[in-house]
């Protein structure tokens, strides 16, 4: 996906990653741009998706 702030380009793998310092340990539902921090609401199949991937490597934590 792109950031409409600065133009940048990245996976939004990488934009929850960037979003790690949230102080909430669920995902804020929001698209973090790891270039310049504009959060970008993101898209409710997408986030459903990242959920189910949080889910698995807590999981795989236990
Ligand atoms: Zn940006």
């Amino acid at each position: 996906m792109k950031c409409p702030l600065c133009g940048l380009s990245f996976k939004e793998v990488d934009s929850v990653a960037a979003c790690r310092g949230c102080p909430i340990s669920k995902p804020c539902g929001l698209i973090k741009c790891p270039n310049c921090g504009y959060e970008i609401p993101g898209e409710s199949d997408l986030i459903k998706l990242l959920k189910k991937w949080k889910e698995k490597r807590n999981a795989i934590k236990r």
